[in-house]
């Protein structure tokens, strides 16, 4: 086999979503191989994966199997330089280089970037230390409430955004915040935005510089409780239509969010051929954008690659070719709706509690059920490695139908501290 492409990852679930999907939609499978540094059950098992230590492993895999493109869909790749890395090796990449990440790992600066090109988005004040922010929301709570950002990208997502009802929870996360940059020897940068309401929903843009297409939008679950209550997580559900989209909304997403940033690149001069994922919130007075993500979110991206007829592989090929205006991107007009689950453990995402419990019960999965694993080794048993331990993916007719496919397999998997929303695609609102 001589594939011309390699995701080269940790293994994690979106990671996992985009191989399966590509090797299984348009025979294309043996384009494609799989080099992880990382574990996962599924991708563990599967004789078009191949594991390695590191980058420079990586280079040798990709050389000896004849590679030419190797895709990365994880931020931190892009951070630690992985990008640049390969390029030099003789390779094309489809990722984000190290200047252009500032749009999801420098809150302060994707927030000046928005300003500066008239991308609708809610107020915000950078702060370089804490105690100048307390000193604002003391001043300002009283009209207006915050949000409380790092700038930085945290993984540990307990502390990245947090939403306060009051100016003590302000305060306090502000402090916690802080606390938790400085144990990090993380620079101190704050964002404080001022608090919308709305329905929320995540966007894919494929990105070719100034080409795009906006893939169909999705309704990620955030809150770790039922009712979108508790603490923020990384999401922990998605909800995802291929058909039936509102198209006054979606122009206004376009003409408010997406035309502008796209334009903003170009006019910096940043050179974007990769996905982009904006969180975006419909407040009254329209969509307007939250953040950006410089790589597709979990699980919201494998809820739109089990939509797919266009295999991922087919997707960044297009955008590497320059011909992303005549992909024909195709969806599954029989079954257009999909429901992901995440299982957590007990802890999550608060604390490590739960982590190392081993997975019972992969094997009684049902066949239309997608499981993907975040960082879940096969040998010698399958053990719960990260917070997010599994995420189950179904189509169907009807998000009813959907669910249903899920909610019956999610109780075969057993863990001790097993926890799931027993509500995602309960409230349907994609309209
Ligand atoms: P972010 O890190 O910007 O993606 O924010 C994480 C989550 O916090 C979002 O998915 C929203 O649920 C919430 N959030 C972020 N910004 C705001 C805001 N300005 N107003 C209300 N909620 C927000």
């Amino acid at each position: 086999m001589m594939p011309r492409f390699m995701l080269f990852g940790e293994g994690n679930a979106k990671e996992q979503a985009f191989c399966e999907q590509s090797w299984r939609v348009g025979d294309r499978a043996d384009d494609l191989l799989c080099c992880m540094y990382g574990r996962n059950h599924y991708l563990e098992r599967n004789p078009r994966t191949v594991r390695v230590g590191g980058v420079d492993e990586a280079i040798s895999v990709g050389r000896a199997r004849g590679v030419d493109t190797i895709v990365m869909l994880a931020i931190e790749q892009f951070e630690a330089g992985h990008v640049e890395v390969l390029q030099s090796a003789g390779f094309r990449v489809f990722g984000v280089s190290a200047s252009a990440t500032f749009l999801e790992n420098s809150k302060v600066r994707a927030k000046a970037f928005m300003k500066r090109h008239g991308v609708a988005s809610a107020p915000s004040v950078p702060f370089g230390d804490a105690a100048e922010a307390e000193r604002f929301l003391v001043k300002n709570w009283a009209h207006r409430r915050f949000v409380v950002k790092a700038s930085c990208y945290l993984s540990d997502i307990k502390f990245s955004c947090t939403v306060p009802d009051t100016l003590e929870e302000a305060i306090e996360a502000v402090r916690r915040l802080s606390g938790h940059l400085a144990e990090m020897g993380a620079p101190g940068d704050m964002v404080l935005e001022e608090r919308v309401e709305g329905r929320e929903f995540s966007v894919h843009v494929l990105v070719d510089g100034a080409d795009y297409r906006v893939l169909p939008m999705i309704r990620d679950y955030k809150q770790l409780l039922e009712g979108n209550k508790g603490p923020n997580t990384a999401g922990i559900g998605s909800i995802a239509v291929a058909t039936d989209w509102d198209r006054d909304l979606m122009a206004d997403l376009q003409s408010r969010v997406i035309q502008p940033t796209i334009d903003g690149l170009l006019r910096e001069g940043i050179e974007y051929k990769f996905i982009l994922y904006i969180g975006v919130m419909m407040t009254h007075d329209g969509p307007i954008a939250l953040e950006y993500n410089v790589r597709p979110g979990t699980p919201e991206f494998p809820t739109l690659l089990a939509l797919a007829k266009t295999s991922g592989l087919e997707m960044v090929e297009a955008i590497q070719d320059g011909k992303l205006g005549s992909l024909d991107l195709e969806w599954e007009d029989d079954e257009p709706c999909s429901v992901a689950v995440t299982l957590t453990t007990s802890g999550y995402p608060l604390s490590t509690d739960g982590l190392g419990e081993p997975i019972f019960g992969l094997e009684e999965l049902d066949d239309d059920v997608w499981p993907l694993a975040e960082h879940m080794p096969a040998e010698p048993v399958p053990i719960a490695s990260n917070g997010r331990v599994l995420t189950l993916v179904a189509r169907g007719k009807s998000f009813q139908e959907a669910r249903d496919r899920v909610y019956r397999n999610v109780d075969r998997i057993r863990f001790r501290g097993r926890y799931c929303r027993r509500d995602i695609g309960d409230l349907v609102a994609l309209e």
